[in-house]
């Protein structure tokens, strides 16, 4: 018998009557003849209203007892989705994390999964014909503390147990269509995508795109677990995310992605060696904070000016580590700016393609918004702008790529004429 993993977000279980709604959709897959696990994240919201109780008492309070409240908020719906099963007349069994053995290491509100131990006792549940209904977002140490798989996890939770179990489908049910060629919430021409590859949607996920996390696409990719990310409250078909292949590469440029999620730090006047770089990035990294566009200036008087970006959440965390180190590398004092967003490019298509970037450049100048930091790879492009303008280039970058209308091709990326009548 086929086994279909099917996660549904926090709006998808937002409230009662929605999480009916689930058990309803959960049904009509197992009545098609296939064994399920229901992957489910806490009630919209309440993840958010755990996070505020928390930082009322103490502002840096990511450890151990975070994760053990954060963690209550999957209980609550795993719980209730599996109670609606089962008044349909659907038997169901919910599985916090701990009973379905998600291990993961000690990095407590971001732990990453290293193995999935207790196929046996999902496998038994399914075997007795009932609904597996399964805890997003939380696995356990090997000390056998709760951890937590950063926010939006419970996606990755969702791919894990699909890589696991060997599933035929993985299915991640949200309140949007698909993946989009931007944020369908910010801009109204925004399409939606048939198939995108794996690297694409990992690029998007990074730089804000927040509709999979980037842990759960990472993991599909290394396990070759095809996801389809779908609506709950349509049957549209959504998109596939999977495997690149030729057909991709026709389009530049696959979608526009905003994030105002980082900070951008600068520190001053350093020595100009690269043991500062050594040491202050060595710092950051020992204290598992991700650093991401990074500038390094050689000013007048021969000093080294360094600015990088890391995410919002680390902002106190990474100004001590960043501070304790002022003295060992000569710099003379940080600022940080609190009030920028990185603006994103992204598409397989521009790996080996000239313009991109220029044509980028250009059309955020023709908006008037400044560019402070840029960086790429191979098939993104990204700029650090004022936050102020963070939806405008989004609209002005869409456009200009013409992404409403399925891409621009590669051969006009450079004169940009207007596009053929098909
Ligand atoms: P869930 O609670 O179901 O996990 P999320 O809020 O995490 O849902 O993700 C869905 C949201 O992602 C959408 O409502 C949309 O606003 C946002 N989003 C951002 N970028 C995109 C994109 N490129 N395509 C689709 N949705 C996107
Ligand atoms: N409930 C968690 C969050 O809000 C995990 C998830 O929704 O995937 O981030
Ligand atoms: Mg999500």
């Amino acid at each position: 018998m086929s086994l279909i993993v099917q996660k549904f977000g926090g709006t998808s279980v937002g409230s009662l009557e929605r999480m009916k709604h689930v058990a309803e959709r959960v049904m009509k897959t197992k009545e098609q003849g296939h064994n399920v696990v229901v992957v489910v994240s806490a009630m919209a919201g309440e993840t958010n209203r755990l996070v505020s109780l928390a930082k009322q008492i103490q502002e840096n309070c990511e450890g151990r007892e975070y994760d053990v409240l954060l963690a209550t908020g999957e209980q609550i719906s795993v719980a209730l989705v599996a109670m609606w099963l089962k008044k349909l007349g659907q038997p169901a069994c919910s599985f916090l994390g701990h009973q379905m053995r998600i291990l993961t290491d000690s990095a407590f509100s971001k732990a990453r999964i290293l193995s999935v131990e207790g196929h046996d006792s999902i496998k038994a549940t399914l075997r007795r014909g009932e609904v597996v209904v399964a805890a997003g977002f939380q696995g356990v140490d090997v000390h056998g503390n709760i951890t937590t798989l950063g926010r939006g996890g419970s996606d990755t939770t969702a791919v894990a147990l699909a890589a696991a179990l060997k599933a035929d489908a993985c299915e991640i049910y949200t309140d949007v269509d698909g993946v989009y060629t931007a944020d369908p919430n910010i801009v109204a021409t925004a399409r939606k995508i048939d198939r995108i590859a794996y690297e694409e949607m990992l690029e998007l996920a990074s730089l804000g795109s927040k509709v999979l996390q980037i842990r759960s696409v990472e993991l599909a990719a290394n396990h070759h677990v095809p996801i389809w990310v779908k609506n709950t409250f349509t049957d549209n078909p959504g998109t596939l995310v999977c495997h690149e292949d030729h057909e991709m590469e026709r389009v530049v440029v696959r979608g526009v992605s905003c994030s105002r999620d980082d900070v951008l730090f600068s520190v001053r006047r350093c020595n100009n060696q690269t043991a500062t770089v050594v040491k202050l990035f060595g710092a950051l990294a020992k204290a598992n904070i991700v650093v991401d566009v990074i500038v390094q200036n050689v000013a007048l008087g021969g000093h080294l000016d360094l600015s990088f970006t890391v995410p919002k959440d680390d902002l106190s965390h990474a100004r001590e580590v960043v501070k304790s180190v002022l003295p060992a590398i000569g710099a003379e004092g940080i600022t940080v700016n609190n009030d920028m967003a990185k603006i994103s490019i992204v598409g397989v298509g521009m790996r080996s393609h000239a313009g991109v970037a220029a044509k980028m450049f250009a059309v955020l100048e023709a908006a008037g918004i400044s560019i402070h930091l840029i960086s790429t790879s191979e098939i993104k492009i990204s700029c650090v702008i004022d936050r102020k303008h963070a939806e405008l280039a989004t609209r002005v970058l869409h456009d200009a790529f013409e992404l409403g209308q399925g891409g621009l091709s590669k051969a006009r990326v450079k004169t940009s004429e207007p596009r053929p009548k098909r």
